[in-house]
């Protein structure tokens, strides 16, 4: 049995033109995280207040472990809430707020200091209980957010964007804390997320959302490297992007150059997404599924990588090497040839 099943949940906001979450379907397994991926407006947060109950759906079941929560006031579904905004009362020290989450579900006031002191040492503050908000940094207040919404040992975890007030580099310290606390924890987990570095990184699975629908639901190596979509293989990654024709299955005429694709629509024209880790470029003896001439019209080099800009009779071509391998050190207006496999090319009807 699944953990959390979502069956066409739907929610329209009056006046709204169109629902602001729209149909969505999911099964999640016991333990795993979900991330809700999509850009700004597409209703990962509606999504996320309905299975939480602060937002009553209009149609469509929310269950957890086979049990239909979708009428439950938010205190009775046992699920734990971080917000983007940590949330905490100021005048609470850091154990007054994690408690304050436990006498919400009514636990008993002597049951409550242990799992505060508890909760505490899981996010690593429990030496730190004491301090108020003000005199802790943003990353300890949202570990601080973090351990209300674990103390009450929740079956379900919900965070809505929890990285998105930190510093870069805290935003990754903190998500592989909490990514390892959810793990050990073994608790199931839905992260929202408008960031696809984050959400590949931290989930099982991701449901890649747009416009109040879900335009795919994977693994995080199935939405990158086979993207369902025009909408994904364009929100989720870099790619080149080539108007082409399909000439007969598997074939592509793409400006003055031929192209072979594992998978092409029958025929007609249509959109090629080639992404830049796909393509390098071959030496003088060496041949590939694909072949192009190309003129080198941009360099970027980043440190790890380095990017080669290229022009081609199919149009414009983008390769990512690594650093000091072969190619890495050509010059602007060099002539090369690129090379890659039929199998990477992803075909959408244009
Ligand atoms: P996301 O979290 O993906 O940015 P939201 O779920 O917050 O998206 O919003 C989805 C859509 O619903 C947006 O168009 C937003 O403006 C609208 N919306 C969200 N909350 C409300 C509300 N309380 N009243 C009216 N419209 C809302
Ligand atoms: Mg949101």
């Amino acid at each position: 049995m699944s953990h959390l099943r979502l069956e066409a949940l739907t929610r329209r906001f009056p006046g709204a033109p169109h629902p602001a979450v729209d149909g969505v379907s999911l099964e999640l397994g016991q333990g795993a995280l979900l991330a809700l991926l999509g850009p700004s407006g597409c209703g990962k947060t509606t999504t996320l207040r309905m299975i939480a109950g602060l937002e009553v759906p209009d149609s469509g079941r929310i269950l957890v472990q086979g049990r239909d929560v979708t009428a439950l006031p938010p205190h009775k579904r046992n699920m734990g809430v971080v917000f983007q905004s940590y949330a905490l009362f100021p005048h609470m020290t850091a154990a007054q707020n994690v408690a304050f989450g436990l006498e919400m579900r009514g636990h008993p006031r002597a049951d409550r200091a242990p799992r505060v002191q508890e909760a505490l040492n899981l996010v690593g503050l429990g030496a730190l209980a004491a301090r108020k908000p003000r005199q802790l940094s943003g990353g300890q207040q949202q570990r601080v957010a973090l351990a209300r919404a674990l103390a009450p040992q929740p079956d379900l975890l919900l965070l809505d964007e929890p990285l998105s007030a930190l510093d870069a580099k805290l935003r990754e310290e903190v998500r592989d804390e909490i990514r390892a606390l959810q793990q050990r924890l073994g608790t199931t987990a839905v992260f929202v997320t408008h960031d696809q570095t984050e959400a590949l990184a931290m989930a099982d699975l991701v449901a890649v959302m747009n416009e109040g629908r879900i335009e795919q639901l994977a693994t995080p190596e199935e939405i990158f490297e086979r993207p369902a979509t025009r909408f994904v293989a364009t929100f989720v990654g870099r790619a080149a992007r080539l108007a082409a024709t399909v000439t007969q299955p598997g074939l592509l005429r793409v400006g003055d150059a031929e192209l072979r694709a594992t998978e092409t629509p029958a025929s007609g024209a249509a959109e090629i997404f080639i992404r830049p880790h796909h393509v390098r470029p071959l030496r003088d003896d060496e041949g590939a599924e694909n072949t192009l001439p190309a003129t080198l019209s941009r360099r970027t080099y980043t440190g790890d990588l380095v990017t080669l800009d290229c022009a081609t009779p199919a149009g414009r071509l983008i390769a990512d090497l690594p650093g000091g391998s072969p190619g890495a050190d050509l010059r602007v207006g060099d002539t090369l040839r690129l090379g890659f496999r039929a199998a990477d090319l992803r075909v959408f009807p244009a």
